[in-house]
């Protein structure tokens, strides 16, 4: 006989209506809206993480998606871009006065460029990001240290903090090894520590997880 289930575990059906949810409320809620079914997004996958998805929880998303509103519902607020240049929320560059689109989010303006259209920075060739290197000798045992390149900056990552590394030696022996295969070492990033090495989010579709880079990043980078 197998365990006792525990009574709060979503059920794999449930699990997949929510998916089902989010899909259908990424086509059909409105664009001024799509902010809140990506925070719950980001809530749920949090917490499915954690392993705190409780079966209730999961039938809350699934009503809380379809109150969201639609596209075509009465009030509907146009998108609208930025009148000031304003730093995007996604990625942090600047964006142009009417260059980004201007949403409300808890209270206060934020810009973005839309989905996937964040330029790509380039610090001696290789793309703004995270990444991962695996300093093993041939047929030695892994030995993979993460790295995040920023602001023309690079820095060394431990756990959740950043060090910089400003001696020149070891910055370039480092720059060197990703330039070598700025793909490769982002993806071992994406699978190794689960967030996507090109935009930070956690990947927690399977897909993604095996591929080790979500799929706007994926399609954004050409990778
Ligand atoms: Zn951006
Ligand atoms: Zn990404």
């Amino acid at each position: 006989m197998t365990a006792t289930t525990v009574t709060t575990a979503p059920t794999t059906e449930h699990i997949d209506a929510l998916k089902e949810a989010f899909a259908k409320a990424k086509a059909n809620v409105a664009p001024h809206a799509q902010h809140r079914v990506e925070r719950l997004r980001r809530v749920a996958n949090d917490e499915a993480r954690r392993g705190r998805l409780t079966d209730a929880t999961v039938l809350g998303y699934i009503r809380l998606l379809e109150s969201f509103p639609v596209t075509g519902a009465s009030v509907q607020v146009q998108p609208r871009t930025n009148a000031y240049a304003q730093a995007c929320q996604r990625c942090g560059q600047m964006i142009e006065a009417g260059k980004g689109l201007l949403e409300r989010s808890e209270g206060s303006w934020i810009v973005s460029h839309p989905e996937g259209e964040c330029p790509v920075v380039l610090l001696e060739g290789i793309p703004e990001g995270r990444y991962a290197i695996d300093w093993a000798s041939e047929d030695g045992p892994e030995r993979i240290d993460f790295y995040q390149l920023f602001g023309g900056k690079l820095y060394a990552q431990a756990s959740d903090e950043l060090h910089p590394i400003i001696e020149t030696a070891h910055m370039a022996k480092v720059l060197d090894a990703i330039k070598a295969d700025p793909r490769g070492a982002s993806l071992l990033y994406g699978i190794k520590l689960g967030a996507c090495g090109v935009c930070g989010r956690t990947l927690t579709n399977q897909e993604s997880r095996d591929l080790g880079i979500g799929p706007v990043c994926r399609q954004r980078m050409g990778w």
